[in-house]
């Protein structure tokens, strides 16, 4: 990569120029992307358990992350038919659901946005009060950051790119989502993925990890590396919204969008744009 185009994707995060990736590091992150793509393969076996959720979760402080919990499966009579539903029906299916108690305080369900054959998934935790407000994933001041990271990709939330949250409904007062919420929530995702077949998912955020690879390892831990949901590759980022409390963490994420670009191009075969 040009530092020129370095530079630019820099501008597009609001980094600036202090925070200057040098080429070592750029170099490694390639021969990283090359070494998970071979061993990514690996851990399908264990993340099929994922989206399976149970036991509490917890947000905690972003200063001092806790550990995340495994998930289980719950299971309702509902995932049969929730799996079984098209596009149009599964938006539906969301905008009256009331399988969990979210449903009474939420002010619209966040189904997701974004292209639903696109190439890219970029999975969030769950929506926060303007996303409750506007029924849309990832606006405010974190909306914000993610369509700088978007644009440091040549994308947009409406190209190539499909958004959505673990969650369909905001927990009051943004608390940590609660493990049946999860649970009673996740076919809804499953079914997205299934659906949109993405050839790339950004996992963004604890709770987004931890239902998507059932794992309770720090996303520091998990970065860099190629992980795998259902076949699908997975790359783990923080959340926008703790990256606008945790500044000096902007270039970690930044290092990881060199990465899902990286490998985006070695699983397509071709420039990230150009697949838009
Ligand atoms: S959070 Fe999910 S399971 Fe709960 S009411 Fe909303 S859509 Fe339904």
């Amino acid at each position: 990569m040009s530092n020129t185009r370095r530079d630019s994707l820099i501008a597009e995060m609001g980094l600036g120029p202090v925070w200057k990736l040098r080429d070592r590091a750029a170099e490694a992150l390639a021969s990283a992307s090359v070494e998970h793509a071979a061993t990514g393969a690996a851990t399908g076996a264990s993340t099929q358990r994922a989206l399976n959720p149970a036991q509490p979760v917890r947000r905690a402080p972003p200063s001092m992350p806790a550990p995340m919990q495994p998930t289980v499966h719950v299971d309702d009579g509902r995932e049969g038919t929730i799996l079984g539903l098209e596009w149009p029906a599964l938006q539906e299916s969301v905008a009256a659901c009331t399988a969990c108690a979210l449903c009474r305080t939420r002010r619209h369900t966040v189904f997701g946005v974004g292209d639903p054959a696109a190439q890219w998934m970029i999975i969030g935790e769950a929506p926060g009060a303007d996303e409750d407000a506007s029924g849309e994933p990832f606006v405010g001041q974190a909306g914000r950051l993610l369509d700088n990271m978007l644009a440091s990709l040549d994308m947009t939330r409406d190209k190539n790119v499909f958004i959505t949250n673990v969650l369909k409904c905001r927990p009051p007062g943004d608390r940590n989502p609660e493990s049946i919420e999860v649970a009673r929530c996740s076919p809804y995702l499953v079914r997205q993925v299934e659906l949109v077949q993405p050839k790339l998912i950004l996992a963004m955020g604890r709770f987004a990890v931890q239902a998507l690879l059932n794992t309770d390892a720090s996303i520091a831990s998990l970065r860099g590396k190629l992980h795998r949901y259902r076949d699908v590759p997975v790359i783990v980022t923080y959340h926008p919204a703790y990256l606008l409390r945790n500044l000096t963490d902007k270039l970690k994420a930044w290092e990881d969008l060199v990465f899902a670009r990286q490998t985006m191009q070695e699983l397509t075969g071709e420039g990230v744009a150009s697949g838009a």
